[in-house]
């Protein structure tokens, strides 16, 4: 636990936020009501929540940085309705009807984050342009065409998710050889810094505290030990996602994983004439290694992806935000999904931990006295605020609909020891990728995928 501050590629979001928060320097308070560890939106949302719930409560967030230091300020500002384990998965841990429950959930999310923020004064260049996927290989197109299936059976009607041809995926993006596509309405492209920042002024306005700078050790029932003191509390949140690891006690809960981004300079409207996003609907292509993009409200793409390579021992360091060869190959599928990019200047490379549970199921837990929430995989952005305003609800004993959830008292198996967490990581990874390159060539399904996809 001893890592000082440390310094990351400026990222796309960093260089267009403006002005962080003026964070007030404190000391660390000897006691507060409720501590949160790390000022994230898991760690900012469940604050917000708290102090807008009971005003009176006193509410201290630490973090070892600065706020929104990890993969809050920096990610692909996808809110989505995306969550990272299927629902028959999530009913073979709970029930049925509760995974339809945690679907709906998260569609109604992607509307709370847009409320509020609206209420709190939050201008993130939040738009709700749905999500447009495509596909361009015959096994892209089977595998779309069985998830919005899959979602169907589920409750979903063509109004959540619908299967696209290729004339009306074109409607949304123009995209080389694409053969068909899905459209849902339920994600809002934003700026996920200035989400950040937002939530931060609303916590301090509101009365809750930050402190910067301070780095929790370890955390147990009322009380956080810290490399600046004890803090003596009434409840404790553990909001570290990626960074868990370092918590020598929880050190195989959640493996951190590195998500990179890339950002080009501002587009024509000639450029965006071609290219179509018309309503800044964020976009993905049906690959196994993730990628995603959105149309900035100032007029970029931001693109990202998978592919960096897991390091030794769940190790979460600045050095891994940068990785040339992942950085390189995202901008060559940038180029490939838009060749009128050509000659366009990419402006930022960076990039982020995430955090995977064993099992790709979050959890939401309050405990005696003790909350965790996290394993979002890449999906957090809306999750966290759900999170947030579950972990409030529960720490207040108020017994909601969002206690209910199946994600809520979740407790996964831990991640095996090293060396097999580093094989299973990297085998994953590079199965994943031939997977995809296998199905480019040859439009069929790949065998080695569905193979991985069993033993998760
Ligand atoms: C590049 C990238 C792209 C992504 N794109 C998307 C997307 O488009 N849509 C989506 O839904 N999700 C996306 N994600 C995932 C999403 O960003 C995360 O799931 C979410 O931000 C997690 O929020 P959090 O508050 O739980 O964790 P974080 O934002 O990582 O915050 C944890 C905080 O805790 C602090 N901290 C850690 N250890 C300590 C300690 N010991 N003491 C005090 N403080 C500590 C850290 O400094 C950090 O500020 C992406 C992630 C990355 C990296």
């Amino acid at each position: 636990m001893s890592h000082g501050p440390e310094r990351h590629p400026a990222s796309l979001w960093r260089d267009t936020a403006g002005a962080a928060p003026t964070v007030p320097t404190a000391p660390l308070p000897p006691h507060a009501d409720v501590v949160i560890i790390g000022a994230g939106y898991t760690g900012l949302w469940t604050a917000l929540h708290l102090l807008r719930a009971d005003p009176t409560l006193d509410v201290l967030i630490i973090e070892r940085t600065s706020v929104g230091f990890g993969a809050s300020g920096r990610n692909g500002g996808w809110a989505s309705a995306l969550f990272p384990t299927s629902l028959s998965r999530v009913a073979s841990f709970s029930s049925p009807e509760a995974a339809r429950r945690m679907r709906r959930a998260m569609i109604g999310t992607v509307d709370d984050v847009a409320t509020w923020a609206a209420e709190e004064g939050i201008d993130c260049d939040l738009t709700k342009g749905g999500t447009v996927t495509v596909a361009r290989n015959r096994a892209q197109v089977d595998t779309l065409w069985a998830d919005v299936a899959e979602a169907h059976t589920w409750g979903d009607t063509d109004d959540d998710l619908s299967f696209l041809d290729a004339h009306a995926t074109a409607a949304h993006v123009r995209i080389p050889g694409t053969l068909a596509g899905s459209y849902t309405p339920h994600c809002a492209a934003l700026h996920p810094l200035k989400l950040v920042h937002g939530l931060a002024l609303a916590v301090l306005r509101r009365g809750g505290r930050i402190v910067e700078g301070v780095t929790a050790l370890s955390y147990a029932r009322g009380v956080v030990s810290t490399d600046r003191g004890v803090v003596t509390c009434g409840a404790v949140v553990r909001a570290t996602e990626g960074f868990t690891a370092r918590f020598d006690d929880h050190h195989r809960e959640i493996m951190p994983i590195y998500s990179l981004m890339i950002a080009t300079e501002p587009l024509s409207d000639a450029q965006w004439a071609e290219i179509g996003l018309p309503r800044r609907e964020t976009f993905t292509e049906q690959r196994h290694v993730v990628i995603y993009g959105q149309r900035t409200a100032d007029g970029r793409l931001a693109f990202g992806g998978r592919g960096a390579p897991y390091h030794w021992d769940s190790d979460v360091d600045a050095a891994h935000d940068a990785h040339p060869r992942v950085h390189t190959g995202l901008e060559q599928t940038l180029h490939e999904l838009f060749p009128s990019l050509a000659g366009v200047r990419i402006t930022h490379r960076w990039g982020g931990a995430l955090g995977i549970p064993r099992d790709y199921m979050p959890f939401v837990r309050f405990e005696d006295g003790i909350g965790e929430a996290g394993g979002y995989v890449g999906d957090g952005v809306a999750s966290a605020a759900l999170a947030g305003r579950t972990m409030a609800d529960l720490i207040r004993g108020e017994s909601t609909d969002a206690t209910t959830l199946p994600w809520v008292g979740h407790r996964g198996r831990d991640w095996e020891p090293e060396p097999v967490r580093w094989l299973e990581a990297n085998g994953m990874l590079a199965g994943l990728g031939l997977a995809d390159r296998r199905e480019a060539a040859t439009g069929r399904p790949s065998r080695i995928a569905a193979a991985l996809y069993r033993f998760l």
